[in-house]
């Protein structure tokens, strides 16, 4: 009131004061004012001078990361330095120092996020150098920026403090030893898919990067649609991408904590037992118009008689849907998750972990706010549907008088025309438009696995993408580009020729030679593998043309054509057919690349002696969607998705590749080996084509 109190610091440490201080024997203004920083006025030079300061000492790693530089950094050595200065007023002062030595944020500090969002972009998607997510710059540092510190639950926005959150933060924060403590919840309902790779690039990231630990916790509420099979599933998914957590729980771990909480929350009259059908419920909480809502007729009964049909629901004696237990919160509020939510139904289904130890089980709206709690989590992380939420999250907490932690929302990740929604991909399983949950075609993780995207491209990716309060959808390239800027330096390359045509040198005397050629051409020291060549060989149908056309430059009868790593230079001799007109062999003559005179306009590739394989080509399994935004999803289907090769060639030294083994076929794109392959016959998956426009170009089915 006397205007003494002027800034956020000031502020906050005056609440803190009141929270922390013991002032049972009267309150202390001098040491409020001292504490409290009460009349300290910090003038703009005074921040300006240390911004400067700081600035200079930090100038190389400024100057080298430019944006990526994690400025948090220098605002919060400002704050130490002038502890009661206005936050606002030190970014201001670090965004003018910043473009002042930086100019204005250039197209390249963008992290690729428009782009990827941006589907009108004409530019082709690339990828340069691989951010490392434990360096500042990050985005995940970014991220934590913005996180409340561990025990300072009430900095957050829309926290909310009760009587008992000092006490119970204290405690908390002994319990988890002041580090970070994430979880990573997924429905054992299903397969994990890319979304979910974000989420735990989030989860898992957040907590190595500060020394804390992230918890895998399966969310087992709903016995109905959850299978064995999906706990294990999750888990090679989990530690394929590399994330290892420091426990594997489960919510129903949890039943009897749970089962107690209800009863307790019951006792308090804060819950009761409710015998409406689920239709009258939505009715009464406005219906489809969202009209008046009334409250239920059950809502005031004697808390006795809610302990004793808890207990009789919880021992069988209520039908399915006959009894449900029902949060008492408030039905005025402008907010439908304060509208009574369901905390415990009825259900004679046996679970996959407690058999038939329980027939009733929690709501997620119940379970999850309370093993967040229970496990002493310090931020709660979750998709940005959940924000309306938050307010029911915390009132469950408070009502009970337990721990409560912070939810932060973060985008979710679409992926423009991927099918990620697990009922969708059950569809098209039902349909067999695709062969299963790893069909190659689709974004779940094991889909992205079989067809030979690398973990680090895929948690590169999630890096890239970054972190927006808004949906992020984004467009497939850049997942692509991330994979073959990983698979450039990490998947040797050799030739393969996928729809062949036999070609024959008629001056050939040699026999069987051998040459050399790089696995990474690029590497300085690259080690090499040998071809084998004897005279007859195989191209790609394609880079052979009878007629010369404008701008095609492969071989043709008029125009001679190099082959790569060998040097030959061919010319086509003879063409010899089926009776219907086909062609089925060449004849040609060869002269090596030295003493020829003809210039040649390219060179191709090919494979001779080589070894029989099968090559599966995939095209997007989804068309782009035109106009129309309520077109089922079926409709979008491309028939054509899938191409299959059967007929393939392949240099007969990768043979021995193993199952997950990834290749460049030059010229084409990057392959990796199906499951299905034999001794005697490899598959191939294509990953993804060498550039971006090439799958265009080939894709000619859509
Ligand atoms: P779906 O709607 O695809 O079935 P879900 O949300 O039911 O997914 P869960 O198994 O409950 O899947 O998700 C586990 C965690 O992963 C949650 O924290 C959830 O917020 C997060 N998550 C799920 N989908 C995405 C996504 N597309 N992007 C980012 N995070 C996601
Ligand atoms: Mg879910």
């Amino acid at each position: 009131m006397t205007g003494k109190i002027n800034t956020d610091p000031q502020l906050n440490a005056a609440l803190d004061y009141f929270k922390t201080e013991d002032q049972s024997s009267g309150f202390n203004f001098e040491s409020f004012d001292y504490k409290v920083g009460v009349g300290v006025n910090v003038t703009k030079e005074e921040i300006l001078e240390s911004v400067q300061k700081h600035f200079k000492n930090e100038l190389e790693t400024i100057i080298e990361q430019r944006y990526f530089f994690n400025f948090a950094k220098v605002i919060s050595k400002v704050a130490n330095d002038l502890k009661w200065a206005d936050r606002k007023a030190i970014v201001e002062c670090v965004d003018l120092e910043k473009l002042k030595l930086l100019g204005p944020k250039t197209e390249s500090n963008s992290l690729l996020q428009a782009e990827g969002r941006n589907k009108e972009s004409k530019r082709k998607t690339t990828v340069s150098s691989t951010p490392n997510s434990s360096e500042p710059g990050s985005f995940i540092w970014s991220v934590l920026s913005k996180l409340h510190k561990v025990g300072e639950n009430y900095n957050a926005d829309g926290y909310v403090i009760t009587p008992n959150t000092t006490r119970l933060l204290r405690e908390h924060v002994k319990a988890c030893e002041g580090k970070y403590r994430t979880r990573f919840p997924p429905e054992p309902n299903g397969i994990l898919h890319i979304g979910h790779a974000k989420a735990m690039n989030l989860n898992f990231g957040i907590a190595k990067l500060k020394g804390g630990h992230c918890i895998l916790r399966y969310d087992d509420t709903n016995p109905e649609a959850e299978d064995v099979r999906f706990f294990t599933e999750i888990l090679n998914m989990v530690e394929w991408l590399g994330h290892e957590p420091w426990k594997v729980s489960h919510t129903s771990d949890y039943f009897h904590e749970l089962y107690d909480f209800a009863k307790e929350l019951t006792r308090r009259g804060l819950a009761y037992v409710d015998h409406q059908t689920a239709e009258e419920i939505f009715e009464e909480r406005g219906g489809e118009n969202k009209g008046p809502r009334r409250e239920s007729p059950y809502r005031n009964r004697p808390i006795d008689e809610n302990l004793r049909l808890l207990e009789e629901m919880r021992k069988g004696l209520w039908d399915e849907g006959s009894a449900c237990l029902r949060m008492k919160q408030d039905m005025r509020d402008g907010n439908p998750q304060m509208w009574d939510l369901v905390a415990y139904r009825v259900k004679f289904v046996p679970h996959p972990r407690t058999g038939s130890e329980w027939c009733i089980y929690p709501s997620y709206d119940f379970a999850h706010c309370l093993v967040d709690s229970l496990e002493n989590i310090t931020h709660s992380l979750c998709t940005a549907e959940f924000q309306q939420s938050r307010i029911s999250y915390y009132w469950l907490c408070n009502a009970l008088d337990v721990y409560c932690p912070v939810q932060w929302e973060f985008s979710r990740l679409e992926i423009a025309n991927a099918v990620l929604s697990k009922r969708k991909i059950l569809k098209l399983i039902e349909k067999a438009i695709v062969t299963g949950w790893s069909d190659p075609r689709l974004h779940t993780l094991p889909a992205l696995k079989r067809r030979g995207y690398p973990p680090e491209a895929i948690n590169d990716f999630c890096e890239r993408v970054g972190v927006t309060t808004a949906t992020s959808t984004v467009d497939n390239s850049l997942l692509e580009a991330c994979v073959r800027n990983y698979l450039n330096e990490h998947a040797p390359r050799t030739m393969a020729v996928l729809n062949p045509l036999k070609v024959t040198l008629i001056n050939y005397s040699q026999g069987v030679i051998e040459v050399e050629a790089p696995d990474f051409p690029t590497r300085a020291n690259t080690t090499k593998h040998k071809l084998r060549f004897d005279g007859v060989f195989y191209i790609e149908r394609d880079d052979f043309r009878e007629k010369l056309e404008k701008d095609y430059k492969r071989l043709t009868l008029e125009q001679p054509v190099g082959l790569s790593h060998i040097g030959y230079v061919i010319t086509v001799a003879d063409i010899i057919r089926d009776p219907e007109g086909n062609i089925l062999e060449l004849k040609v003559t060869y002269s090596p690349r030295e003493s020829t005179v003809r210039k040649v306009k390219a060179f191709i590739h090919w494979v001779s002696d080589p070894a029989e394989a099968e090559v599966r080509w995939y095209y997007p399994l989804l068309k782009e969607r035109k106009g129309e935004k309520t077109t089922d999803f079926l409709d979008l289907v491309n028939p054509n998705s899938l191409k299959i090769y059967p007929e393939a060639l392949i240099d007969k030294g990768i043979m021995n590749a193993s199952v997950g083994e990834r290749f460049q076929f030059e010229r084409i794109g990057y392959f990796s080996v199906d499951a299905d392959s034999s001794s005697s016959r490899l598959v191939f998956n294509l990953t993804v084509t060498l550039r971006e426009d090439k799958g265009k170009k080939y894709n000619k089915n859509l």
